[in-house]
């Protein structure tokens, strides 16, 4: 079903098949996608034989989402970045919306497949077999969350569970019933389940669950957030990165040290976000190889990376970003000259005995007012430590309140903890 040699291929190996992908692919798209066609006739690749090597290849423009929302509000409902007619498209798919409107992705039969191969190397990577009984609570709704790990679940032989429909009661239930030894979900939604089964008077870590897998938020890559899943589950929790435009691109190996990016089906680049040079910590951008209906080339994602320089202790030696997804970078806060990412927080408050918490952020001329506001065990007292952590550990005082418990919205999609007032 899918090829994963190449994962521990050197790194010339990995290049060769990079290029003869990227080849077909311009060669397939360049004269038939009008997004792309227009894009690269404006910047000299004139024909899809212009491109002759890296360098060219390094010459292509970057993309970014606004161009992509501007394209689908100019041409609705799906824009021009489709190669094929219409009837060729099988799949629609939207982003979550988080952050403004949502895109809209339509698949083909083939990149469809493409998706579930590349959740394949997601699932080998966290150690999951054939026999494994891999469940979803996820909404099975139009944003494409966790739609292809499912495929990919299929597709390497295990049993596939949908848990859309149910409240996270009725999930434990199900997966006490069938069997569940794989789970598939954001870390915020690991986090609520072990809430609700701990209210319920449910031992979660007594559930056959060995392997917990976590995207749409960096929560799993944080080192705190993955303890308390893995202490609450008695399970090994696993990060993984993905977004429905570009695809299901990053995934942990059993070292459990950052993400790799899997170079058999994407192009990963990292750059200075102000000068577009290339950098060892910065943007990440990507380029997608199997997904020819609507690919996407040279995308920043928004997304703040660090690529590591020592070998990956599994073997793999596809590109391993540490410490995975850093921040998003529109998400960067800037309290009294200090850079804050929310995920530097949260990596402190999770230490403690936190239910749930909010990032409200005041704008106060160019700078950043931040209050955190926690269910934290102990009120007063207990948040009084959490600040002296933040304090100590971010080098900023911060104005830090409890709430009372259940009070702060719950998460089964990607999470909106930071709040701009
Ligand atoms: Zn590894």
């Amino acid at each position: 079903m899918y090829d994963r040699t190449l994962e521990t291929q050197d790194a010339e190996r990995v290049r060769a098949h990079q290029w003869s992908r990227l080849r077909s692919l311009v060669a397939e798209v360049h004269g038939a996608n009008p997004f792309w066609t227009t894009k690269w006739r404006a910047t000299g690749l004139a024909a899809a034989g212009d491109l002759k090597d890296w360098k060219d290849f390094a010459r292509l423009p970057l993309t970014t989402k606004a161009e992509l929302v501007a394209d689908q509000a100019t041409h609705p409902p799906f824009g021009t970045d489709l190669t094929y007619p219409l009837e060729r498209y099988v799949r629609v798919h939207q982003t979550s919306g988080t952050s403004g409107a949502p895109l809209r992705w339509l698949e083909t039969q083939a990149s469809w497949e493409w998706w579930a191969r590349c959740w394949g190397f997601v699932l080998a990577g966290a150690g999951v077999r054939p026999d494994d009984r891999v469940f979803f609570p996820f909404s099975f709704g139009l944003f494409i969350g966790f739609w292809a790990g499912f495929e990919g679940a299929r597709a390497l032989g295990a049993l596939a569970i949908p848990g859309g429909g149910q409240d996270s009661l009725a999930r434990l239930a199900t997966m006490e019933s069938l069997g569940t030894t794989v789970l598939v979900c954001t870390p915020s939604y690991a986090l609520h389940l072990l809430q609700v089964a701990r209210e319920r008077g449910i031992d979660a870590a007594r559930l056959p669950v060995r392997a917990t897998l976590h995207a749409g938020e960096p929560g799993a890559g944080i080192p705190a957030v993955r303890a308390r899943i893995e202490e609450g589950w008695g399970a090994r929790a696993f990060d993984h990165a993905g977004m429905t435009e570009m695809g299901a691109y990053g995934y942990e190996c059993e070292e459990q040290a950052g993400l790799h990016v899997n170079e058999s089906e994407f192009i990963a680049e990292v750059i200075d976000p102000a000068t577009g040079a290339a950098s060892r910590e910065g943007e990440l951008v990507l380029t997608n190889l199997g997904r020819l209906g609507s690919p996407l080339v040279r995308y920043r994602t928004g997304d703040r990376v660090r690529l590591a320089e020592a070998p990956c202790a599994c073997g793999r030696t596809f590109a391993r970003l540490e410490g995975g997804i850093l921040g998003r970078l529109d998400d960067l806060l800037i309290v009294r000259g200090v850079n804050v990412f929310p995920s530097a927080i949260e990596a402190i408050v999770r230490r403690f005995p936190v239910e749930e918490f909010r990032i409200e952020v005041f704008r106060d001329g160019e700078l950043d007012e931040v209050r955190v506001l926690l269910e934290v065990e102990g009120g007063e007292a207990g948040a009084r430590r959490v600040q002296e952590a933040l304090r100590a550990g971010l080098g900023i005082r911060m104005e830090v309140a409890p709430v009372d418990a259940g009070s702060l919205p719950r998460f089964e999609l990607k999470a909106r903890r930071v709040v701009r007032r």
